[in-house]
């Protein structure tokens, strides 16, 4: 068992090696942006709440982030490893997930950052919104805020993990290969 949260900021590829890493491990996934996304997709009680805030590129409130979590942590098979990807992204969410665990004696393992500066994401998302089409990609405001929360509630909260010895970078500027090796070395060393 073993609990990894994957973070970076918008555009650093975390979808991408999440898909590898729970193929790879069997990861159950806990991916919020795309648990957002589904309950709007699939017309959920809170979908034009939840459309307004990630459409324009904010963190949805937490008390609807926290009960999807919540509702998923109480449901998992006891012996799951789980791939949080996407959250927690501020100080608030990590001490809501530290409890959340302890009460199913669990605990995060381990942080891996996707490390990308800035000028190579705009590109990245600029090109995805070609792609995917996803409402929070068309414009470099939305990008830009998305980037702005990154640096102002995610980096802090990265200390936190860094001083109990869990934070693992990556360059997330690699080529993807070179990026999923990188994190496979660093499950690897932490399963040992
Ligand atoms: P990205 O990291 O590229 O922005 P995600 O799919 O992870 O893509 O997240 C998309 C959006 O979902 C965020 O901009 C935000 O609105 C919402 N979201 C995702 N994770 C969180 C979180 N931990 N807290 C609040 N809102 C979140």
């Amino acid at each position: 068992m073993l609990n990894i949260i994957l973070v970076g900021p918008p555009g650093s590829g975390k979808g991408t090696q999440a898909e590898q890493m729970i193929q790879k491990y069997g990861f159950i996934s806990i991916a919020l942006g795309a648990l957002l996304r589904q309950q709007i997709a699939e017309n959920g009680a809170n979908k034009a709440h939840i459309e307004a805030y990630i459409n324009n590129g904010q963190l949805v409130p937490d008390d609807i982030s926290f009960q999807i979590i919540r509702e998923l942590i109480q449901t998992k098979p006891s012996d799951a490893s789980l791939l949080f990807d996407g959250f927690p992204r501020t100080i608030v969410q990590v001490t809501f997930l530290d409890n959340c665990l302890v009460s199913y004696h669990a605990k995060i393992d381990g942080v891996i950052l996707l490390d990308v500066p800035n000028v190579h994401l705009l590109k990245r998302l600029r090109q995805r919104s070609t792609i995917e089409a996803r409402p929070d990609d068309q414009d470099d405001d939305k990008i830009k805020a998305r980037m702005h929360i990154y640096q102002q509630e995610t980096l802090p909260m990265l200390n936190y993990y860094q001083h109990q010895n869990k934070l693992y970078r990556v360059d997330g500027t690699q080529a993807i290969d070179e990026v999923t090796k990188a994190i496979e070395n660093i499950i690897d060393r932490l399963k040992l």
